[in-house]
């Protein structure tokens, strides 16, 4: 069987992990100001915040920009549902915009025409999908034009740029994730970008019990930190980021040229974009046909995401729920993301490649 995901440990994260047990600074410690250190200079940013996850990244992000009951944050239908959950536990409600059919990111027209319909929202939360970066020009200038804060999820899109800009940099806050099959993993953990001093401040309390000074607490925060032994393996994953991700690129590539099956849709990637494959996305015809074909050739493979998010069970009764999203629907329908991570071999390129183009 090729796994779909694999993340890619090795004995610099196991060399760094027991030298933490062996310090007995287990919690707070050096390594996660060090991890913050490397990854705002990586992305670009003025301040970094490590935190347990990326879920709790965007929940702190959410908080500290004083987005709470009664508030509306547009965002998109078809995500991980962590992306807005975040809004959600804010008491807040997200607007749900359908996503553009090639990329699937949201759609710059259908933002256009919520903040016409919802024009006392407040920020647009965007998700780069994929790795895919979303349409950052025209969704900046929406943003501008209404007032609206942009946040980004860049949960799957380490290292992607959109016109040559990091991903992470073009809103107020961005939020990352480490959990193992992101680009980067350090077992569970996330991070909080910003280039605003006042807003990392807060968020810094916040993820610290409400804290500036021990045990007077301010604000009612939470325990969201990242461990020393977290940000041991993430320091260590982040020098070997642009490696990976150029084998994602690679490997990607080779699908692009090889699969010619006429029933497959290959992800389509406008020029202006780095996209860094979290995931290599495809659509089919016939979605449990192409699993079972996949299974039965032993080849892994992901469902991203197979039920919009406004229509999941949790969100029956939240007021952005009902209305449709023509396009995240079809694509939850027949997406199926195969193996793209930096540990496959040329062989299992080779395979998959081969077997897709078998498929009847
Ligand atoms: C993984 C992911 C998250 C949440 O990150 P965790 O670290 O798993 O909490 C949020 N948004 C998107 C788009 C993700 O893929």
């Amino acid at each position: 069987m090729i796994p779909h995901v694999k993340p890619l440990l090795g004995n610099e994260e196991e060399a760094k992990v027991i030298e933490v047990l062996r310090s007995g600074m287990l919690a707070a410690g050096s390594y996660v100001f060090e991890f913050e250190q490397a990854f705002k200079s990586y992305i670009n940013t003025k301040y970094a915040l490590a935190t347990s996850s990326g879920t709790t990244a965007l929940h702190v992000i959410m908080e500290a920009m004083g987005i709470g009951v009664g508030d509306k944050v547009f965002t998109t239908p078809f995500s991980f549902i962590a992306s807005s959950n975040s809004i959600l536990y804010t008491g807040a409600t997200p607007i749900f915009v359908d996503i553009d059919p090639k990329t699937y990111n949201i759609s710059p027209d259908g933002l256009e025409a919520a903040i016409k319909k919802h024009p006392e929202g407040k920020a647009v939360l965007v998700v780069h999908l994929f790795g895919l970066p979303a349409d950052m020009s025209p969704i900046m200038e929406l943003a501008n034009k209404n007032n609206l804060f942009i946040l980004e999820d860049c949960a799957q899109a380490h290292g992607a740029a959109y016109r040559g800009q990091n991903v992470g940099t073009f809103g107020k806050a961005a939020a990352f994730s480490f959990y193992p099959s992101k680009n980067i993993t350090s077992g569970e953990g996330g991070i909080v970008v910003t280039d605003d001093p006042v807003l990392e401040e807060k968020m810094r309390m916040l993820v610290n019990h409400g804290q500036r000074k021990r045990y007077y607490h301010e604000l009612v925060g939470y325990n969201y930190r990242m461990t020393n032994i977290h940000a041991a393996i993430g320091l260590e994953q982040l020098k070997k980021l642009d490696s990976f991700n150029k084998r994602r690129r690679e490997n990607a590539q080779y699908y692009n040229q090889n699969i010619t099956n006429p029933l497959i849709q290959k992800p389509q990637v406008p020029p202006d974009r780095t996209h860094v494959y979290h995931q290599y996305t495809l659509i089919v015809d016939n979605r449990e046909k192409f699993t079972n074909y996949l299974t039965a050739n032993e080849i892994g493979y992901g469902i991203h995401y197979p039920i919009i998010i406004p229509a999941q069970e949790c969100y029956r009764n939240n007021p952005g729920s009902s209305g449709s999203w023509p396009v995240a629907e079809e694509i939850a329908r027949r997406c199926v993301s195969i193996p793209v991570h930096p540990a496959l071999s040329r062989s299992d390129l080779i395979t998959i490649t081969k077997t897709i183009n078998n498929y009847r």
